[in-house]
């Protein structure tokens, strides 16, 4: 065992957002989003989020409840100058601290009415008024400064509800002082699946995911791609991507070439690579999914350099007169027909001059689906030059939008299993 790994010092949080607005769905509570992911950046552990109104006896139980929970309650909002602004009023009761006026905060607060048209009145100063031996956030952004309260081994950090208030202020000073205090970090490595849905892949890492501790793998499931992400929290990020690497090579060793990559990998991003590696061009076809195809290809900085062309040919006409697609083959096998996708792939490829040619045609739905051919039937072409045609038939369910995101996701995916 690392002995540095006993060092590691981790503190545990909660989030505990203050305001009626939030209990009543007027907003949403990113401050907790916001604040949770710069936490795990610096490896404290947040065990919970909550949110209670501007009620001070139910404000009162949710400090005294966080704290039998957690080291550290941040609490967000109701910092304000008016009365349900109670945050700190009853932080100062829980902690049996009076509060006292705050010199500098009070001479912050004059200067920002004197320098703006904004009348200040006599509810101001309650903002300058903080608990006893706190320590002072100064707010570049607003009025209210933030506050934090340490006291036997427990500590309330508040901080003003406005996103542009709060932010700037937790970068800049709580982050710092948080990190004083711990001595871990959390790194995550998000191994990319494309071919294995999430249960079937829980299902091969189930002995992984049952013997997980440090680090921790989690499954997420996305639209065809399944994301594994794999955390550890360790002394420094080094040793943490030491910790992670032997269960990345196990789950590489299990998924293979069903991981198409990883962290800020796209199917699209990694398909663009290996086309400009192998220098090719691509151009695409698409009935179904109306542009998507090349919609998702052009998202990619670096798509200009491989993909030359992609048109939508959605009536049987302009499959024929576009592509080149025959008639005979439409009047025989249909639309939808991998006879039909293998002509569109080659099609396109011919006549944009480009080295592979996609094709997608399927019945997105709701209706138009038959029992031959039902809603979600897709076939997909891939021409390659000097290498020929092949199709792959799919059979997706779910909305006419999620089967053709289902289809371009397959596309790609044909294209990249082919180029490796
Ligand atoms: P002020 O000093 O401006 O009165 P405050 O600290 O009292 O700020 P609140 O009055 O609770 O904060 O909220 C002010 C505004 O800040 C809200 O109207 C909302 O726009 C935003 N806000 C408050 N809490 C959150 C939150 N948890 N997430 C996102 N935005 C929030």
């Amino acid at each position: 065992m690392n002995p540095d790994k006993t060092k590691i010092k981790t503190l545990t949080a909660e989030i505990l957002a203050v305001g009626t607005e939030i209990l009543l769905g007027d907003i949403v509570n990113t401050n907790a989003q916001f604040i949770s992911q710069r936490l795990a950046e610096i490896g404290v552990n947040v065990y919970m989020h909550t949110a209670v109104g501007d009620n001070p006896r139910r404000l009162f139980d949710a400090y005294a409840q966080a704290f039998c929970r957690a080291d550290l309650v941040i609490a967000t909002g109701g910092l304000g100058p008016t009365d349900d602004d109670i945050t700190k009023e009853v932080a100062a009761e829980y902690f049996g601290l009076p509060l006292e006026l705050h010199e500098p905060s009070w001479e912050a607060i004059k200067n920002i009415f004197s320098n703006n048209a904004f009348v200040m009145t006599s509810n101001n100063k309650k903002q300058a008024m903080l608990p006893a031996g706190c320590r002072v956030f100064p707010n570049g952004n607003g009025t209210a400064p933030g506050v934090c309260v340490e006291r036997g081994g427990k500590t309330l950090i508040m901080l003003p509800g406005p996103p542009n208030e709060l932010e700037p202020m937790f970068v800049g000073q709580v982050v710092p002082l948080l990190r004083e205090k711990t001595s871990a970090v959390f790194v995550s490595r998000t191994l990319k699946v494309c071919g294995v849905g999430e249960s079937r892949a829980a299902a091969i890492l189930k002995d992984v995911l049952d013997a997980q501790t440090n680090p921790t793998v989690a499954p997420y499931a996305k639209t065809n791609e399944a994301w594994l992400r794999i955390t550890a929290s360790a002394a420094d990020e080094t040793e943490a991507r030491g910790l992670i690497e032997p269960v990345a090579q196990i789950i590489y060793g299990r998924l293979g070439d069903n991981i198409y990559g990883e962290d800020a990998d796209s199917l699209e991003s990694v398909v663009i690579k290996m086309l400009a590696c192998r220098g090719l061009t691509v151009a695409c076809a698409e009935s179904c999914t109306g542009g998507l195809l090349a919609s998702r290809l052009v998202d990619c900085p670096g798509a200009s350099a491989v993909f030359t062309e992609g048109v939508v040919t959605y009536s049987n006409e302009s499959k024929i007169k576009r592509l080149g697609v025959s008639q005979k083959t439409i009047e025989n096998f249909g639309a939808v027909s991998g006879e039909t996708a293998a002509e569109m792939a080659e099609g396109i490829a011919r006549s944009s001059g480009a080295d592979v040619g996609i094709s997608v045609t399927g019945v997105a739905g709701p209706s138009g689906g038959t029992d031959q051919k039902p809603v979600g039937l897709v076939y997909i072409g891939l021409f390659i030059l000097n290498k020929g045609v092949q199709i792959k038939e799919s059979r997706f369910g779910g909305t006419r939008s999620k089967i053709r995101e289902r289809s371009v996701s397959v596309a790609l995916d044909m294209l990249r299993r082919e180029l490796m």
